[in-house]
């Protein structure tokens, strides 16, 4: 069967193209197979050993997780919720326990009343509160792109999907921070039944409870999409957004957290109970990965004996980091507020060629980074932004502190700022990982 390219794909059409190539020449499926065992063991190897991952959404998940991940109960269905008559299938009396444990553990890590275990992504968590709490045709508020809100929760994701009035969380330039003369004055305007904080490039606190006495005026609720900000908020080292007034908060089980990459959701009001857990079964979860379920109570248990060491460390990294980039004369947001109070760092890089030329010429140099919108940025210049975001969450897990964070700046300035090549920076950067490749904060089995 002669196979090709199909319109509209939205793929790289070289990168299928290598693909079908690959697979062309493989004489068996066998042989197929062993091409998708190659590629992995390439990532790897180069990512896994020999790179300096700076990626912010990024954590190494300890071995214990990564063992549960390819667990026999990885094959088990489990719809429902938890208890013999709420499931749809019998067998289910050993899966009953551990995701009981899973989510008593998630609750004594977020200190919360409710916890769910079933999201397979952040992102339905997003669309588990937006059907929970909003109708089709309601406002809403949300943090827009080039101050770092996530597309979930504008036109392009779950809430646009839900059909909601989607306006702007004025915020700071400066300060990146929520202008709350300004949300006050348009909240009061727009009323939105809920306001969405959280995002994807975040590095302050937000007026949480300031805003949750604004909206309180006509019943809305703040929402807090902790994607990002999930570790730090279960360490202690971030703002504790439901004891300020969130009513509900989501959050990345793989971003800071350090978990199987998943969702987590949490909550204390009763009331809520019902509408979430609905939302969750039957509309958004059904085999919901049990493998997945048990690696992330695994990792839950690891974070309430590691995680308040762990994430302190993360923010001392990052903000050790963002000195050390600012001394090398980079122009990292924030100096005059002390950089970051996440694992973040934020650099301008438009005077050094944009987000894009510069990020892939560090990955050149094995430090793996991404492209951002700062403000500044339209939501359009999503391909070519003029920001770098940094995190601090994986290397901090491979045992690094702040002398390390000196030599990272020192890396980066090599490629960026003194324009070395990036063959002789790859090097050096290949050797210092060589010397942390175990990760700590975890138990050893
Ligand atoms: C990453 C992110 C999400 C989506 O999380 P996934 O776990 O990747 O589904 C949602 N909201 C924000 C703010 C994020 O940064």
């Amino acid at each position: 069967m002669e196979l090709s390219t199909t319109e509209n794909e939205v793929h790289d059409a070289n990168a299928l193209n290598w693909a079908r190539r690959v697979l062309d020449d493989c004489s068996s499926p066998r042989l197929m197979q062993q091409e998708v065992l190659n590629a992995v063991t390439r990532n790897e190897t180069w990512r896994g050993q020999q790179c300096l991952n700076l990626l912010a959404p990024e954590a190494p998940t300890s071995p214990i997780v990564r063992r549960l991940l390819s667990s026999e109960v990885g094959i088990r269905a489990a719809e429902g919720h938890i208890g013999r008559q709420q499931r749809w299938f019998v067998g289910t009396k050993y899966i009953d326990e551990i995701e009981s444990l899973c989510v008593e553990l998630l609750k004594r890590v977020f200190r919360t009343n409710y916890a769910d275990h079933r999201l397979v992504a952040s992102m339905i968590g997003n669309m588990t509160v937006y059907t929970a709490l909003t109708q089709p045709g309601d406002n809403i508020m949300t943090i827009s792109q080039p101050f770092g809100g996530h597309s979930s929760n504008r036109h392009d994701g779950p809430a646009g999907v839900r059909g909601l009035r989607i306006y702007d969380v004025p915020m700071d330039p400066v300060e990146l921070e929520v202008d709350m003369v300004q949300f006050a004055e348009l909240a009061r305007k727009i009323k939105p039944k809920l306001t969405t904080l959280g995002a994807s490039m975040t590095l302050f606190p937000f007026p949480i409870k300031e805003m949750a006495d604004v909206v309180s005026e006509w019943g809305g609720r703040i929402y807090f999409d902790g994607a990002h900000q999930l570790g730090l908020i279960g360490g202690g080292q971030f703002q504790d957004p439901l004891s300020e007034g969130a009513c509900v908060m989501t959050g990345s089980a793989g971003k800071t957290f350090s978990g199987p990459q998943s969702g987590i959701i949490v909550w204390n009001d009763p009331d809520l109970n019902k509408p979430l857990t609905d939302a969750i079964f039957p509309t958004l979860a059904a085999t919901h990965q049990v493998n997945r379920v048990a690696a992330l109570a695994a990792a839950a248990a690891e974070f309430l004996a590691f995680g308040k060491d762990y994430m302190a460390q993360i923010v001392a990294n990052a903000q050790t980091l963002g000195h050390a980039l600012h001394r090398r004369g980079m122009t990292v947001l924030c100096a005059h507020k002390g950089f970051t109070r996440t694992h973040q760092v934020i650099v301008d890089v438009r005077s050094l060629g944009g987000g894009y030329t510069v990020a892939n010429r560090l990955a050149e140099a094995n430090i793996i980074t991404n492209k951002n919108l700062i403000p500044g940025d339209e939501p359009e210049n999503w391909d070519f932004p003029g920001g770098l975001r940094l995190g601090s969450t994986e290397v901090t897990r491979l045992g690094m502190k702040e002398t390390e964070m000196e030599f990272i700046a020192d890396l980066i300035a090599s490629v960026l700022i003194n324009k070395e090549s990036t063959e002789t920076v790859r090097s050096r950067v290949t050797d210092l990982r060589a010397s942390f490749q175990t990760l700590q904060y975890c138990f050893v089995e």
